[in-house]
């Protein structure tokens, strides 16, 4: 027997529709490359997704199809993320730091006709668009003043929308349809597709505003320093509707100066972001004796957040520390470092314990589970780490126009990480399965090293790869990037560690470099791997 509620489809527009009735008023402040800030509220911003929606309707743009995004975090990507999947099309937040030809591959693949962009990506979308012979029009994300028309003879997505009445009747559709795709960064071979649909994105945005993931409301400012073409954002421009949270963009100017100024101004109290923005944060901090403001909350993932910055945030700053993992494949979310009764009832040393070296606990709508080479379930005990794998509603099924499922028989996917999970049911990853370090046939914790050594002043970035070694088949290898003037020496950094970890794990060759990052802001490893490779053959 079916219940007799109503099927209301949940939908992105459903979440711009509420926060513009309820919070209309509720300010959303955008920086801009070079144009002065813009400042509007919901109701605006729905207005103005309004207007997006007829422009897109007027180019022919129809439910399914693509519309790619070469953006940063301002409102006129925010309007596309809610106008787009409004109208029942597809958002293919492109993301501008992988290669060109990268980038050509995922709007290819994407099928779009259309590609919007800001200014700063001209020279790029110059150079890619004789290789993209799909797409129908470019329209820059830029008022028509500073439109650069280049060789695509572009449009100025301003004058565009001026010409368009700003009241949309947003259609109701299925909301198992499509509404954003993302392409995971294609470390290993081309960018897989990951389609996100309404329903997905939805709950995605119910289940992290709650008290046990981000703990959102309405007094919150967000300002997001995930880029909003990495998983979208983290999802937080749904959150944050869904929650009538302010918002403060940074647009692409994520440098700590830039966030600081930002934070101050406009009494951000949430932000997120990966690792190395918050290290490059803190050390801005200190160098300048900076207060955090109205900060009160940091989510930090996408990479282990090394204990050390999480309680710097939060002994010397104030500011709460939220690790988070998660992937593409899941919209992002996957777990938040967030204390339960048990463990509070273990007094805050152990909270703090828990919460600082774990990568969070589980959350309603991903199902956790670690398994052994044959598959098999392993013990929740803190201590047998497996091969993590995940299931639930905001979860993969298949990359985009892949032939087969992503997922084995039962739903389960395989994250490609490997990790413990406690009683409680906290998540520690020890490593990503391509960067543990096989080393005379026992396991090394990559992770686990480079939490360490981040534990030491004056470290910058610290990455630990797996080299090959004639005896030990592998040798761990750590590559530290120091802060400017620092005169850190390796003796120290030996010192430091010996005691730490057990004397096998003792890098082999500790390098001071520059660490190369990917496309998301996280150690590329693999360009490391390719730079020392038979660094420890002699
Ligand atoms: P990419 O593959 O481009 O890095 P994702 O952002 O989807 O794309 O990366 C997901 C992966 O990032 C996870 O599978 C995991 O290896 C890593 N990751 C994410 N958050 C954390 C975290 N808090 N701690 C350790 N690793 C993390």
């Amino acid at each position: 027997m079916k219940g007799l509620m109503q099927d209301t489809p949940l939908l992105i527009s459903g979440l711009l529709r509420h926060a513009a009735m309820a919070h209309p008023r509720r300010q959303i402040t955008s920086r801009l490359v070079d144009e002065p800030t813009w400042r509007y509220d919901y109701l605006g911003l729905e207005q103005r997704a309004a207007q997006a929606a007829h422009m897109l309707q007027r180019m022919g743009i129809k439910a399914g199809d693509r519309v790619s995004s070469l953006g940063w975090n301002t409102h006129r990507h925010m309007e596309l993320m809610f106008a787009v999947p409004g109208i029942g099309a597809i958002l293919h937040t492109a993301n501008p730091r992988l290669t060109d030809e990268q980038i050509i591959y995922t709007i290819e693949h994407a099928e779009s006709s259309v590609v919007f962009y800001e200014r700063s990506f001209a020279g790029l979308v110059d150079r890619i668009a004789p290789l993209l012979p799909n797409i129908r029009h470019y329209i820059m994300l830029s008022d028509s003043d500073r439109t650069i028309v280049g060789s695509v003879g572009a449009q100025s997505s301003e004058s565009l929308l001026a010409q368009e009445i700003s009241h949309f009747e947003w259609p109701k559709f299925d909301e198992g349809c499509a509404a954003f795709l993302c392409y995971t960064s294609g470390t290993t071979g081309n960018p897989k597709g990951v389609l996100y649909s309404h329903r997905s994105t939805v709950l995605h945005a119910m289940a992290s505003s709650l008290t046990s993931a981000f703990a959102l409301d309405v007094f919150d400012c967000i300002m997001p320093c995930s880029s909003f073409y990495h998983a979208t954002g983290w999802g937080l421009p749904f959150a944050g509707a869904l929650n009538g949270c302010a918002f403060a963009l940074p647009c692409d100017r994520m440098d700590a100066a830039s966030l600081h100024e930002l934070v101050i101004e406009e009494g951000v109290t949430f932000t997120c972001g990966v690792p190395t923005i918050w290290t490059m944060f803190l050390d801005y901090l200190d160098r300048h004796t900076k207060s955090t403001g109205s900060l009160q909350r940091i989510v930090i993932g996408g990479s282990a957040v090394p204990r050390a910055m999480a309680e710097a945030f939060d002994r010397i700053h104030g500011v709460k520390v939220l690790q988070l993992w998660g992937m593409t494949e899941l919209n992002p979310v996957g777990v938040v470092a967030t204390p339960t009764p048990a463990i509070a009832a273990q007094g805050e040393k152990h909270v703090d314990e828990i919460i600082w070296t774990r990568q969070g606990r589980m959350q309603f709508g991903v199902e956790l589970q670690i398994t052994d080479d044959n598959g098999n379930a392993l013990p929740h005990d803190g201590e047998t780490s497996g091969t993590l794998k995940v299931r639930g509603p905001w979860t993969i099924k298949r990359y985009f126009r892949a032939k087969n499922d992503a997922v084995d028989a039962d739903d389960w996917f395989d994250t490609g990480d490997i990790a413990t999970i406690d009683a409680d049911g906290y998540l520690r990853i020890t490593d990503r399965a391509k960067d543990v370090i096989k080393s005379g046939g026992e396991w090394i914790s990559s992770i686990d090293i480079e939490n360490i050594v981040a534990g030491m002043p004056d470290i910058k970035i610290a990455a630990v790869i797996g080299v090959y070694h004639p005896k030990w088949e592998e040798r761990p290898v750590l590559v530290i990037e120091r802060h400017d003037g620092s005169e850190l020496s390796m003796d120290s950094v030996q010192s430091h560690l010996a005691p730490l970890i057990a004397k096998w794990w003792m890098p082999d060759r500790i390098i001071f470099d520059h660490v190369p990052l990917t496309s998301t802001g996280k150690i590329d490893k693999k360009a490391l791997r390719q730079r020392y490779v038979g660094c420890l053959d002699a």
